[in-house]
């Protein structure tokens, strides 16, 4: 089953390429599921990510009608919407309003900006890292995270650990014993609750070179009784769809996984990896 379940296009503000493009490169390389997840947020004249329902719902239901208006060319694939809900405090109370208003087939709850700084991309990068050490960087950053988990309000915690994509640069390797006790209780709030884990195969052409969570993190995940486990690539243009995607699918299979998740209206469906 080759499924793709975090992909972004022109819909996002750093992503690009039309939904047809996305779709045709999928059938390409014999993928039999995609689900596009855009942002909900748009970047700025100022530089910063803004929430605006109005205009999140009307691009949403735009890549809705795009959407079922390729299912008839394209039959043999199943093509989902999704979105990717960037968790901040202050955004909580819209994102829900718009998982109410948007029939979205699937949720991934990601975490971008920790303590105010963007960790996953541009100039704020260095602020976050500069002025703390290695345990200090991480450890805020898991804190996060479990708040995150605690909001709960999406299937699958995206990028588990996208810490590591400048912490390794900034301290090398990264220790993912050192941080344990969080990661375990992060894992153990997720299987509780019912939410599910993506491995998110972007870490393998960028610093980490493996996905996000790395392999000791999905075992651990699969060990305290968490089946639901999705899988994507976080592809930013169609050229890039399926980067790190058979690393990815090896390391689900090497942690001990036989099934991955797909989703339909926000209900899970495990199908085997053949
Ligand atoms: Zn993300
Ligand atoms: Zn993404």
């Amino acid at each position: 089953m080759r499924v793709n379940y975090h992909v972004h296009n022109r819909y996002s503000s750093d992503g690009r390429g039309t939904t047809e493009e996305v779709v045709a490169r999928a059938v390409e390389l014999g993928f039999d599921e995609v689900c596009l997840t855009n942002h909900v947020e748009t970047l700025g004249p100022d530089g910063e990510w803004h929430v605006d329902l109005v205009e999140a719902r009307d691009r949403f239901e735009q890549v809705r009608h795009e959407i079922e208006a390729l299912r008839p060319r394209f039959p043999a694939l199943r093509i989902l919407l999704g979105a990717e809900f960037e968790y901040r405090p202050e955004w909580v109370d819209l994102l829900e309003r718009l998982a109410a208003t948007i029939e979205f087939d699937f949720v991934i709850g990601s975490l971008h900006v920790v303590d105010g700084h963007n960790i996953s991309g541009g100039a704020d990068v260095a602020e976050y890292f500069q002025d703390k050490d290695c345990a200090e960087a991480y450890a805020r950053y898991f804190a996060a995270l479990e708040d995150m988990v605690e909001w709960g309000g999406f299937d699958v915690v995206g990028h588990f650990d996208l810490v590591k994509r400048f912490g390794s640069k900034f301290y090398g390797p990264y220790p993912v014993e050192a941080f344990e006790d969080q990661i375990v209780a992060i894992l153990e709030r997720m299987a509780r609750r019912g939410i599910g884990l993506e491995v998110n195969t972007a870490g393998v052409v960028q610093p980490p070179g493996e996905p996000y969570p790395n392999l000791p993190i999905i075992q651990r995940a699969r060990e305290m009784g968490i089946t639901t486990l999705t899988l994507g690539t976080d592809s930013h243009w169609p050229e890039r769809f399926d980067q790190g995607w058979e690393a990815g699918l090896q390391l689900v299979r090497e942690a001990g996984f036989g099934e991955v998740t797909t989703f339909s209206r926000r209900i899970r469906r495990n199908v085997r990896i053949v």
